[in-house]
């Protein structure tokens, strides 16, 4: 099975996440960069309410509409002058970029706006959930590709410390794992694992494939799912999934 973007969109946590970005939306801008805008849905959104906004992805995005420049390129190393747009919005991105090449992307991103920043990620995720073993290579992938997990802290410190605008924390109820059921799954190849992701490996690049287990391994991870259950059931866990922090540079909007 692949990944259904459509059907994603449509999940309540997704709902949520969206309608944060959007209320916290500066109401003024003229040139809108989203770096990272994958099939172009908050794109669109974006270009119902900016005069001018700059899609850009790893792959050369294909957003048509008459509001929107398509640009292929990297946050890592973007191809603008300083200072270029009044808004730059990078959301559900900074959590698959390799943790050594993370200051190097958020220093792009402020570099490249001479307003409003507004960064997306999961809060507090526990990376460990929805693992996933490589067939091809053995290395184990964090859920989705997601290599860093986010706090505001950190948010804070990869962007200066600069004081925020503004900040939301949309979803209620991120999903937990602990040390036992990991290592049962570890032991047979997390058979839960998130294959259906679009995502490859993050070690050798190629596509995720579900171990296939015998019956008294397909018992022992039923167990150990059942022990996650009871824990995300009966815990006090009501952590956000996302944190949303917008930043005004000219600190003109700024607590
Ligand atoms: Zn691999």
């Amino acid at each position: 099975m692949r990944f259904d973007t459509a059907q994603y969109r449509r999940k309540e946590v997704e709902l949520q996440r969206v309608d944060s970005i959007m209320r916290m939306l500066p109401s003024h801008a003229e040139q809108v960069l989203e770096a990272g805008c994958r099939e172009g849905y908050i794109t669109l959104k974006l270009a119902g309410i900016y005069p001018s906004v700059t899609a850009l992805d790893l792959n050369m995005p294909g957003i048509v509409h008459p509001r929107v420049a398509c640009v292929q390129g990297d946050i890592k190393a973007l191809d603008f002058p300083d200072k270029s747009f009044d808004l730059v919005i990078c959301t559900e991105v900074l959590e698959h970029i390799p943790p050594q090449k993370l200051e190097k992307a958020c220093a792009e991103l402020l570099r490249v706006t001479r307003r409003y920043l507004l960064i997306g990620v999961p809060f507090r995720q526990d990376l460990r959930v929805h693992a996933t073993r490589c067939i091809h290579c053995g290395s184990i992938n964090p859920t989705t590709g997601h290599v860093n997990s986010f706090d505001l802290q950190q948010l804070m410190s990869l962007f200066g410390n600069m004081p925020f605008s503004r900040t939301e924390y949309p979803g209620r109820g991120v999903y937990k794992t602990n040390r036992l059921s990991y290592a049962v799954y570890e032991r047979f190849g997390f058979p839960y694992g998130s294959y259906q992701q679009e995502e490859p490996c993050i070690n050798c690049g190629k596509h995720l494939e579900k171990p296939r287990l015998s019956f008294p391994a397909r018992l022992a991870c039923l167990f150990a799912k059942g022990l996650e259950f009871i824990q995300n059931k009966t815990g006090p866990s009501r952590s956000p999934v996302w944190i949303h922090v917008l930043w005004d540079i000219t600190g003109q909007d700024s607590f």
